[in-house]
């Protein structure tokens, strides 16, 4: 019993110090040389077998030849794709050795659907793309407003009357935004004019004076120039006796003076 324990542990130490010897002469996964030394073709409907020995380290295994017409079952989802990322699947054939086959499944690619929030006039809208696959995944496009209205004619909605102002108003073809003018009021014709020219259709009065006015100032010129015609022949006799006065005065002047000298001659005082 005691010897059987100790051959153990002999075993197990020997083991160990020879370890790496032995793993020395494996080969690193992948660095094998096999050679194929036996082979049963796989049938239609049969599996076949395969032998290998790997020329290294003497390393061997049997590869399964699946039978060639494969009897699958349906694709299995093992992940979902998302819409950048690819899925996982697998089948599994029933022939004769049940094996199954794994495929990617392809990426879904985004699906993206518009909404469009149709700008206005001076606001700008936008498209909000959303993926039909994952709604996380949206994004949105500016679209850009025009920035001035389109507006149509100006329909007169008020007229302007006398004294009172009127309206027009013109639309907006896009947007429907309204945009009003006040209009300028009509001078204002008084009530009097229309009531004047009732009364004017009379034109005598008018026509009247263009006589009577002439006849006046005829008579006025005429009373004029009669006026002054008498102060003229009233002011000649005048200058006629101013100027017979400065004589009358020169004649007395010199008469004096000689009545002076006569005095002064004959020694009077
Ligand atoms: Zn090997
Ligand atoms: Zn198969
Ligand atoms: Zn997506
Ligand atoms: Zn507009």
């Amino acid at each position: 019993m005691r010897g059987k324990l100790r051959a153990a542990v002999l075993l197990v130490v020997l083991l160990c110090l020879l370890a790496p010897i032995a793993r020395a002469a494996e080969c690193e996964p992948g660095q094998h040389d096999y050679t194929e030394t036996r082979r049963t073709p796989a049938t239609a409907m049969e599996d076949g077998e395969a032998d290998y020995v790997c020329a290294i380290c003497g390393h061997q295994y049997t590869k399964l030849l699946f039978a060639t017409d494969h009897l699958w079952g349906n694709w299995i989802t093992d992940q979902k794709p998302t819409c950048t990322e690819p899925g996982q699947r697998h089948r599994i054939c029933t022939r004769t050795q049940p094996h199954t086959e794994n495929a990617a499944i392809p990426a879904l690619g985004h699906k993206y659907k518009e909404t469009r929030k149709e700008p206005t006039c001076l606001e700008p809208g936008k498209s909000v793309f959303v993926c039909a696959n994952d709604s996380a995944h949206t994004y949105e496009e500016a679209i850009p407003a025009p920035g001035s209205h389109s507006f149509g004619e100006w329909t007169e909605k008020t007229p302007a009357g006398e004294g009172a102002e009127g309206l027009e108003a013109r639309e907006c073809i896009r947007c429907g935004f309204s945009e009003t003018n006040v209009l300028a009021a009509l001078p204002t014709t008084t009530a009097e004019p229309p009531t004047e020219p009732a009364t004017a259709p009379p034109t005598e009065p008018p026509a009247e004076p263009p006589r009577t006015i002439p006849v006046v100032d005829i008579v006025l010129v005429g009373a004029n120039t009669v006026a002054l015609g008498w102060f003229a022949f009233l002011l000649i006799p005048y200058f006629f006796g101013l100027a017979f006065a400065k004589r009358r005065r020169k004649a007395l002047e010199e008469r004096d003076a000689l009545r002076k000298e006569v005095y002064e001659l004959h020694g009077y005082k």
